[in-house]
């Protein structure tokens, strides 16, 4: 009846997906999310998408990890991984808290003692909350006594953030995506928000609508593209030719900024000339777009009152990202478009907490709020706050995601401590991943479900679910947002903080945090960029953007409006030049593999693979192809299509796309029958250690096993 749909309680807190951070309300009736509601927080004013909205109900899968697992013995590592729950118990035997704890964190240990604290390596995750992710760089930085801490930031926009580091002095955006309606112009590049971040681009859509100029320049055509002033469908992997073209006329034609050149920034001698090489002319037949459609857009950039970048993974994920992010920071600053309402710089943050988890220190180079591991005063600060002999932290910053599989397979690395990461998806070249994970003498993997890595785990801790717990989220904005508990963690699955203690416990850690909010004075007291948000303020104003560092103090939405955050206050120009993709098309592989997201589903899959709306949208994996390039191959809508490179091969269902330029095909990463980071390259951006996954060497066959 409908007494049935009552909710019996309403629970206000974000959304787990995406960076946009919208606000909702679950609506919650005998430990089951009924339906969801959108807030009116500052990011969504209402609005929700489908994964926000429909997205809710893998809490309550039936796939859910209830009880602590442990590796039989004498199993294998190998062969992939089926969902199959009743093989879980062939491979599997369930266990009390007390062993498997005792197993996972006391084999941690042995491997420290016996191999030396290099020998161990954390992955985190930006599902988690900060606090989460604060608790497990302090746990591997302490109790393992190792930097080797990274997470998925390090697959996404860790390009973006060392150039901006370098530029600008900071990693976060310069102004939130709600100032597309204060902007005349808005250059998008690189990004598909109406698929990736579907309620910031219908801000976007509105501010088109009331005459924002929208100038799209990305390889694939975006359903954001019908909204275009104008869109440039430039070729894949010509970035810097592009935008250094841009930059050409903007200086040649004198339209720079020359009082915010001279007054806030440091090296524009050097760009000038290095751009001076980059004629539109010289460029167009390289990037595709003719030198007259460059010149314009350059022109409108730099001329309107009001000109904002916002990009994505197509400018991060390439062995030139930084490079690519080089090239957007100097447009911004020649042109004196950052430091006021309507300009600047935002990469768009993908997942709810990549952005909090970064500024939380879980990553291998930084402790909370970026400051550098190889600082002996950062050093000193953080032996202080966590209670520790001087000389205790490692000074040497510490390997990333792809490094540590490659440390594992030299055998430097022999335990994982991995909590709701999937690097057996998500990572390049997944077999050689896979084959890493499988190699380590020990694997623990905290986790709601059995994942792709679980699956190669030695003991798997049940963990919490995004309602099932409380903690603070940043979004994109540089939003801090508060995450309430609505239901209670299934069977024996507990809380991450919880389980995150009971591993320290067993490393020699004595830390005894009760509540959350315990966990959250602590970052205040180790994070200025936060010092000023009480746990109070949290639960009262559910949103406060940082920098926040003095209580009261509203926070800024717009930041760099006087100096940039550098020693001198200055902004740096950092020229940068065209360097090819690591693996370029042949008579082989002719064909380009560009790997990403799709609308309904969530990165690797695990949960959004497990929400029945929007498992039932786009249930099987799919190849997006140039409809010309399917009718040359033989082939139709539809077809099986197997898909090769030099590193794997998968097969998959062809779509007929439009979008795609012709000669590339898009596949989303989120199938685990047909796992494309397989193929994907492991080449790397030297200064970010960010891997190539827009651009690698594929050819495509019809027919395959299903
Ligand atoms: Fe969630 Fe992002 Fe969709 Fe908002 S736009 S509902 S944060 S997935």
């Amino acid at each position: 009846g409908a007494a049935q749909h009552v909710p019996d309680k309403k629970v206000d807190s974000v959304c787990p997906y995406c960076g946009v951070g919208c606000q909702l309300t679950y609506n919650v009736k005998d430990n089951k999310i009924l339906y969801v509601e959108g807030r009116d927080g500052p990011a969504n004013h209402g609005r929700l998408c489908v994964k926000g909205r429909y997205g809710f109900d893998y809490a309550h899968h039936p796939h859910r990890l209830t009880k602590p697992l442990i590796r039989r013995a004498g199993v294998p590592k190998t062969g992939d991984f089926v969902m199959d729950p009743d093989r879980v118990m062939d491979v599997f035997r369930e266990a009390t808290w007390e062993e498997a704890l005792e197993l996972a964190g006391g084999k941690l240990k042995a491997i420290r003692d016996t191999h030396g604290r290099k020998a161990l390596a954390g992955f985190g995750s930006a599902k988690g909350s900060n606090e989460e992710a604060y608790l497990f760089q302090k746990l591997v930085r302490t109790g393992f006594g190792t930097n080797n801490v990274d997470h998925c930031t390090r697959l996404c926009h860790a390009s973006s953030v060392v150039a901006l580091l370098e530029g600008i002095g900071s990693g976060a955006v310069s102004n939130p995506v709600m100032d597309v309606t204060k902007a005349d112009v808005v250059i998008i590049i690189g990004a598909n928000p109406t698929v990736n971040h579907p309620v910031a681009a219908t801000w976007m859509k509105n501010a088109a609508r009331a005459g924002t100029k929208l100038v799209i320049l990305d390889p694939r055509r975006s359903e954001l593209a019908r909204f275009a002033h104008r869109y440039l469908q430039f070729k894949p992997d010509t970035d810097v030719a592009l935008l250094n073209a841009m930059m050409h006329v903007i200086v040649s034609e004198g339209l720079v900024d020359q009082a915010f050149i001279a007054n806030r920034t440091s090296g524009y001698e050097e760009l000038r000339k290095n751009v001076e090489g980059y004629s539109p002319e010289a460029m167009a037949p390289i990037c595709g777009i003719d030198a007259d459609t460059i010149r314009e857009v350059a022109r409108l950039y730099a001329t309107s009152k009001a000109s904002m970048i916002l990009w994505g993974m197509g400018v991060s994920q390439h062995v030139h990202g930084t490079d690519n992010a080089r090239c957007l920071i100097a447009l911004a600053l020649m042109t004196g478009q950052i430091g006021r309402e309507g300009t600047g710089l935002h990469p768009l943050r993908g997942q709810n907490n990549v952005q909090g988890a970064s500024d939380a220190g879980l990553i291998p180079m930084m402790y909370p709020d970026y400051q550098h591991v190889s600082s002996p005063e950062a050093r000193a600060r953080f032996e202080q706050a966590w209670k520790l002999a001087p000389g205790t932290l490692d000074e040497k910053p510490g390997l990333t995601v792809v490094e540590v599989m490659d440390a594992i397979h030299h055998g430097d690395i022999r335990g994982m401590y991995v909590m709701g990461e999937n690097p057996a998806m998500s990572d390049p070249d997944a077999n050689h991943a896979r084959d890493a994970l499988a190699a380590l003498d020990h694997l623990v993997v905290q986790d709601i479900f059995l994942t792709e890595t679980a699956y190669l785990a030695d003991v798997i801790l049940p963990a919490s679910a995004f309602a099932e717990k409380t903690g603070t989220f940043t979004n994109t904005d540089r939003l801090v947002q508060l995450g309430r508990q609505a239901l209670n963690p299934p069977g024996d699955a507990r809380q991450d903080l919880w389980i995150i203690q009971e591993i320290a416990k067993r490393l020699d850690l004595r830390w005894d945090y009760g509540h959350v909010s315990e966990v959250f004075d602590e970052m205040r007291r180790t994070m200025p960029s936060i010092a000023g948000i009480t746990w109070e303020r949290m639960e009262r104003d559910d949103a406060v953007t940082y920098p926040c560092p003095n209580e009261g103090d509203p926070g800024q939405s717009v930041v760099f409006v006087d100096d940039f955050p550098r020693p001198t206050g200055r902004a740096r120009f950092v020229p940068a030049d065209v360097i090819p993709a690591a693996e370029r098309p042949d008579t082989e592989y002719p064909l380009v593999l560009i790997t990403g997201r799709q609308l309904e589903h969530w990165h690797t899959g695990s949960m959004t693979r497990r929400a029945a709306v929007l498992d039932a949208l786009e249930p099987d994996p799919v190849a997006l192809v140039h409809p010309l390039d399917l009718d040359a191959m033989g082939g139709r809508p539809g077809d099986l299509v197997t898909i090769e490179s030099r590193r794997g091969k998968v097969s998959l269902y062809a779509r007929a796309d439009e979008s795609s330029p012709r000669g590339a095909v898009f596949v989303p990463f989120c199938y685990y029958e047909a796992a494309i980071n397989r193929l994907t390259n492991a080449a790397l951006d030297p200064f970010a250690k960010i891997p190539e996954f827009k651009y690698c060497a594929i050819r495509v066959t019809l027919g395959g096993e299903p």
